[in-house]
């Protein structure tokens, strides 16, 4: 038997523009390609939303590989173990495999590494990421803390280049019967109840979904994106998150694309600038969790561990079934339950409802974030939750308390998005849209079947700066 080669695929679902499985596809051995599916570490989990994306964008990328005369192996449980069983049983002496920045994934990787680096040749490459982490460091050596200082040391750099590859066809595969789990047995799709018809309405997941969100987003958002990523009342970003935490597409090929179609759409110039710096976001905040492992449970300011947060799971329950009584929170939060994803506007003032006015630890947030987004992201996640809560490297600072009637009027001011997600006030005039509880004593006569604010934005802010004032004097 030939000795073979061995893909292990990660967040990195896609065939084009993927420099390590490029690499494996170039070793002129047989290759096997395999995902394995390692829920064996405890913490962080992949939430149920994620679940049900993952088992689309595999289902593609079966279909995608079979296409072109191969098969993916599917297996669930501990890496080592399954690969220890590969690697022995189709001479494996090349393995390939993808960079990955979370904790449990950088652990899975010093382990292949401690246990088969001596005896078969371990190949690693980026692709998930515009820059690597060791790339981007202060001129004191260190990893930076401030987003401005670390996107101009990114832009500085060579530009992140494509590795093109659009098939597999010149690729002979392995022919070792390999045993292999049968996706649909791993239960990742909700049945009793099946709440995943918005999600099915909503998203095409696979490296076919995923080019098709970019071209659209070149045609019709790229050109105003710098005002209309603030407007959750229009089509005004990409809506690639899903595509890019998954690896369907990599950071760079929609780089190199947005600039190309630049080049062409000079009156696009604006929006290719704040779009780059949204992927640089990206970047930072993996940049920040691959430096500070622990910033999805702990404050990456230390003093925030004695931050006087409240307990309460009346208010905490109304803020997920959006029931707070504030327009743009309600609908932003039934957004998300019934599309797994949410405006990035919106996730602010939601994020900030729910840690200034209502006092809740960031935590609840990050874990019902991370359940119900298709896009959940520990690095963007943890990172983003800490800079509303002022805990994180670079964060709006606590006292900043989102007003979150402006904030409606501000970047939905006709309430179409409102009106769109709560069909109960779909009545209300306009000028009351983004305060309904003005309306009933008002001349309109109309009432709706929506709650009253869980609490007066004035008094919300007023607990956020009370706590906030009581936690900076003791420290
Ligand atoms: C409280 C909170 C939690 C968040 N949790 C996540 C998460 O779990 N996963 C996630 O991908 N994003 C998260 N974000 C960031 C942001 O909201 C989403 O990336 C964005 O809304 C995705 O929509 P889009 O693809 O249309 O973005 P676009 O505006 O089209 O931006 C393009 C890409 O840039 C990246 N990006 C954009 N904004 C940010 C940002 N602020 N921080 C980091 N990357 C960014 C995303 O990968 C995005 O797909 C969170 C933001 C907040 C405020």
């Amino acid at each position: 038997m030939p000795s073979s080669s061995l893909y292990l695929f990660r967040n990195d679902l896609r065939i084009n523009d993927n420099p390590a499985l490029f690499a494996a596809s170039q070793s002129g051995q047989p290759l096997i390609l395999l995902f394995i599916m390692d829920d064996t570490d405890e913490n962080w989990k992949i939430g149920r939303a994620s679940q049900w994306w993952l088992h689309q964008s595999l289902q593609v990328l079966n279909n995608d590989i079979q296409k072109q005369g191969g098969s993916l192996i599917v297996r669930r449980g501990e890496t080592l173990k399954i690969l220890d069983e590969i690697i022995n049983k189709a001479e494996v002496n090349k393995l390939f495999i993808s960079r990955a920045y979370e904790p449990s994934q950088k652990l899975i990787e010093e382990n292949i590494y401690a246990k088969w680096h001596q005896q078969i040749e371990i190949k690693r490459y980026g692709g998930y990421l515009l820059f690597e982490p060791e790339h981007i460091r202060t001129g004191s050596d260190q990893p930076y803390k401030v987003f401005t200082p670390f996107w101009k040391t990114c832009l500085k750099q060579l530009e992140p280049r494509l590795t093109k590859q659009r098939t597999l066809e010149a690729i002979t595969f392995s022919k070792v019967k390999i045993r292999h789990d049968n996706l649909n047995d791993w239960g990742l799709l909700p049945t009793k109840p099946d709440w995943a018809a918005g999600l099915r309405d909503n998203w095409q997941p696979g490296e076919a979904g995923a080019d098709k969100a970019l071209h659209e987003f070149l045609q019709t958002g790229l050109k105003n994106y710098n005002e209309d990523r603030n407007r959750p009342d229009r089509i005004g970003t990409s809506r690639l998150s899903p595509h890019l935490h998954f690896g369907e597409i990599s950071p760079v090929r929609i780089w190199q694309e947005v600039k190309q179609y630049t080049n062409t759409h000079e009156d696009h110039r604006d929006g290719l600038v704040s779009f780059l710096r949204e992927l640089g976001w990206r970047d930072f905040s993996t940049h920040l969790l691959f430096n500070w492992p622990d910033i999805a449970t702990k404050p990456f300011r230390p003093e925030y561990r004695n931050f006087p947060w409240k307990k309460n799971n009346k208010t905490l329950t109304a803020w997920q079934k959006g029931l707070t009584g504030f327009p743009i929170v309600d609908a932003g939060m039934r957004e998300l339950w019934h599309t797994g994803w949410m405006h990035n506007r919106v996730r602010m003032i939601v994020a900030s409802f729910l840690v200034k006015h209502l006092l809740i630890h960031w935590h609840e947030g990050e874990q019902w974030f991370w359940d119900t987004l298709v896009d959940a992201d520990l690095a963007n996640n943890a990172a983003s939750w800490q800079w509303v809560a002022g805990s994180g490297a670079d964060a709006a600072p606590y006292f900043r308390v989102f007003n979150p009637i402006l904030q409606g009027k501000k970047f939905d001011p006709d309430g179409d998005y409102v009106k769109h997600w709560i069909p109960e006030i779909r009545q209300v005039p306009t000028k009351f849209i983004h305060e309904p509880w003005l309306m009933t004593a008002n001349e309109t006569g109309l009432v709706c079947d929506y709650p009253l604010p869980i609490i007066e934005h004035e008094v919300g802010r007023k607990t956020a700066l009370d706590a906030y004032k009581k936690f900076k004097e003791n420290h």
